[in-house]
């Protein structure tokens, strides 16, 4: 009697992952898609700083005439540290 509810346990698993299956590679692949397209930018003053800001309205750039918006990537490409006052 256990093993026979054990088995159909197992059947009822197996039958949802595989009904799950496409499933979850569709939304994986929407999601990736979704990073792919949401970069996550940042500023930054070419020249004067060594800090990438969250917002181009952090205090510390209030003097900047020269903001740069690149991507996080870029500015971890370009060694600049977050900005402690807008991270
Ligand atoms: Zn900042």
């Amino acid at each position: 009697m256990k093993k026979k509810i054990c088995s159909i346990a197992l059947s009822l698993c197996l039958v949802s992952s595989i009904a799950l299956a496409p499933l979850n590679t569709t939304s994986t692949t929407v999601q990736a898609k979704a990073k792919k397209v949401k970069a996550k930018s940042v500023y930054y003053v070419p020249g004067s700083s060594y800090a990438y800001h969250s917002t181009r309205n952090c205090r510390t750039l209030r003097r900047s005439k020269t903001i740069k918006k690149i991507t996080l990537k870029k500015a971890k490409a370009l060694k600049l540290r977050a900005c402690k006052v807008c991270h």
